[in-house]
């Protein structure tokens, strides 16, 4: 899948499995879904998809400067989360470079692919920020489900070399449009239902 359809469905999942009251809490939702809908592929090398990788975690850390600098202008409670368990934090920040570093080195569809993988980041951003590590995981899992409709295979279970696949559909085929054009309509109907109903 291209990342803006990670990004739309990341952004799906989030907003409708999230108790959102403020705007500041859509826009949380909104950055957490994206930031854990891209993380996976970190592992991207070859040129033409490390593009549309970059794409996306492009897109995901602007929306996550955005809502960051909007919870600065706010209420700080970013800054208070983050300083509260300190010794909590760096760890998970040190926990979540190495395994950003293991990422990058591996091949794609491996370690960050896999169920293993999906735990250690989401348990590293866990640490940093609870609440951002749990809605990380909703993006990062449907990350998982929509690759694992693609031809190539994941390492679902890695470190088992055995690949896993629904073998549905190329990845930036006809079907990657309309799953992207799905997801950003999901999206939006549950930034409605959320803030109006
Ligand atoms: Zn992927």
């Amino acid at each position: 899948m291209m990342s803006l359809t990670h990004i739309a469905f990341g952004m799906a999942v989030t907003l409708s499995f999230r108790e959102l009251e403020s705007p500041l809490d859509f826009a949380f939702a909104i950055s957490a879904g994206a930031v854990g809908s891209v993380l996976a592929d970190i592992d991207v090398i070859k040129s033409n998809k490390r593009k549309d990788a970059l794409l996306g975690q492009s897109v995901a850390a602007i929306l996550l400067a955005f809502t960051v600098a909007a919870n600065l202008l706010k209420d700080r409670t970013v800054i208070r989360q983050l300083t509260r368990h300190s010794a909590v934090t760096l760890v998970g920040s040190a926990l979540f470079v190495i395994f950003c570093i293991i990422g990058v080195r591996s091949p794609h569809r491996g370690f960050t692919h896999s169920v293993v993988g999906m735990a250690l980041f989401s348990a590293a951003l866990y640490m940093i920020y609870p609440l951002f590590g749990v809605l990380c995981l909703y993006g990062y899992l449907s990350h998982i489900l929509l690759d694992l409709f693609n031809k190539r295979g994941l390492r679902l279970f890695w470190p088992c070399k055995k690949r896993v696949c629904l073998g549905a559909y190329k990845v930036d085929g006809a079907a990657d449009k309309v799953f992207r054009l799905l997801g950003f309509a999901l999206s939006a109907a549950a930034l409605i239902v959320r803030a109006y109903i």
